[in-house]
């Protein structure tokens, strides 16, 4: 019998008879490594021998100043190998592979970066590795491309459908159905059947067990509130399982995009938009409309793009644990340029969420409260959003042209 976790009356596992028995195996691994302190040391020796962990806390003394009210902490995810905290939760999937004794690993991938971050993992572990990526998607992130390629993974671009994230994720369950005795689904953030959510918030959570640690170690004292932006749910429910017995404020900050009130965004939680349903395997909210229909979503950051969210994310809301909000493109386009500015950290656009968050809410806090933020990864990858978005045509032609240059 397959085990169907729930989150409050989130959450389950929705899938076709013919994974049934994948994913009882891939429960029961995990429920195995879980339960081995030996595992967890082999993940964490990983981590701090591949990808710069424990990730520093930077308290941000100029923006702190700037506002002139509570104390802001970053933690540091964007120091991670290739970029982000995606690394985090695919070598942890790498590790479980192994102890399945499976040889081949696929993905699905929107903006690029969780396909860049599985061809590393299966690079490093010697896995075969497949990415399906909507024909859209492969034409807009063409350097993502170019380092999968080079990393060794086969790029399939998906013609079906809209041809973007929604197709690929189609075509790699009938990749898995077709291959599953050796192959792995590495799903990229906290959503989809269980095992996935909790899985993947477990290895996430190693963000949430340092910061804390190093809050304390630094102030003696927790933080008043803790953000981070949520597309999926993966970085922040990393952060926030850090604090979820803490008596902490946590706030989920979603895609506003033009701005709720025109439909076009990817708020889930923060909006009235969202409602529930069950969809790629699991029960959550969702932008849909009433027959059910995925709706079209909006955000300047790739990576909040999407129309489900975390069952985890959900629960956790209908508990009254974790506050949503919304920021706008333009909003999150400002906050990300104060940023730089101020303390000379290029935030992902995906991080900048959170920053527009706080930048709004200083003004409700004394200079004895301390804020964390969590800078999920690097905005170097955003230049031709940003170009874009700053009017810089030139540059940013400049860049395509040298991207598609090295891409072909
Ligand atoms: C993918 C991505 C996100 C969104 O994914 P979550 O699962 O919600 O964390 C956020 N920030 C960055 C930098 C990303 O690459």
């Amino acid at each position: 019998m397959i085990e169907r976790r729930y989150y409050g009356e989130f959450g389950g596992a929705y899938i076709p008879e013919i994974l049934v028995s994948t994913f009882e195996q891939l429960v029961m691994a995990f429920q195995a490594a879980k339960a081995n302190p030996a595992f967890r040391q082999e993940y964490e020796d990983l981590m701090s021998t591949y990808s710069c962990r424990p990730t520093p806390l930077t308290f941000a003394e100029n923006l702190t100043k700037y506002f002139a009210g509570p104390r802001i902490y970053i933690k540091r995810e964007d120091l991670n190998h290739t970029g982000a905290h995606k690394i985090n939760n695919v070598m942890g999937q790498g590790l479980l592979v192994k102890r399945m004794g499976k040889g081949r690993v696929i993905a699905e991938t929107g903006a690029g970066q969780h396909g860049v971050a599985t061809a590393t993992m299966a690079a490093k572990f010697g896995f075969d590795c497949t990415i399906y990526m909507g024909e859209v998607d492969v034409a807009r992130q063409r350097p993502n491309v170019f380092w999968m390629e080079r990393l060794g993974a086969r790029v399939i671009p998906v013609r079906d459908g809209s041809r973007t994230l929604k197709d690929a994720i189609n075509e790699a369950f009938r990749d898995w159905a077709a291959n599953m005795d050796d192959t792995h689904y590495v799903l990229g953030t906290a959503c989809g059947a269980h095992p996935f959510p909790e899985m993947v918030t477990y290895f996430q959570s190693i963000i949430g067990r340092e910061a804390r640690r190093q809050v304390m170690d630094r102030e003696g004292r927790l933080p008043t509130r803790v953000y981070a932006c949520v597309g999926g749910g993966s970085n922040a429910l990393g952060i926030f399982s850090g604090f979820l017995d803490d008596p902490v404020e946590l706030v989920g900050v979603e895609a506003g995009g033009k701005g709720l009130e025109t439909g076009r965004h990817a708020s889930r939680l923060a909006s009235k938009d969202g409602s529930v349903g069950v969809a790629q395997g699991y029960k959550t909210y969702f932008l849909q409309n009433d027959d059910g229909q995925m709706k079209e979503t909006h955000s300047v950051a790739a990576g909040l793009d999407y129309i489900g969210v975390s069952p985890i994310l959900a629960a956790l809301r209908a508990a009254e644990k974790v506050r949503f909000e919304a920021t706008t493109d333009q909003e999150v386009l400002d906050a990300f340029s104060l940023t730089l500015k101020k303390e000379g950290l290029i935030p992902a656009l995906e991080s900048s969420h959170a920053f527009a968050q706080v930048f709004k809410e200083t003004k409700d806090l004394g200079k004895d409260d301390i804020i964390l933020i969590n800078l999920s990864g690097r905005g170097d990858k955003d230049i031709f959003t940003v170009a874009d978005a700053f009017s810089d045509p030139q540059w940013n032609q400049f860049i395509q042209k040298k991207a598609e240059e090295y891409g072909a």
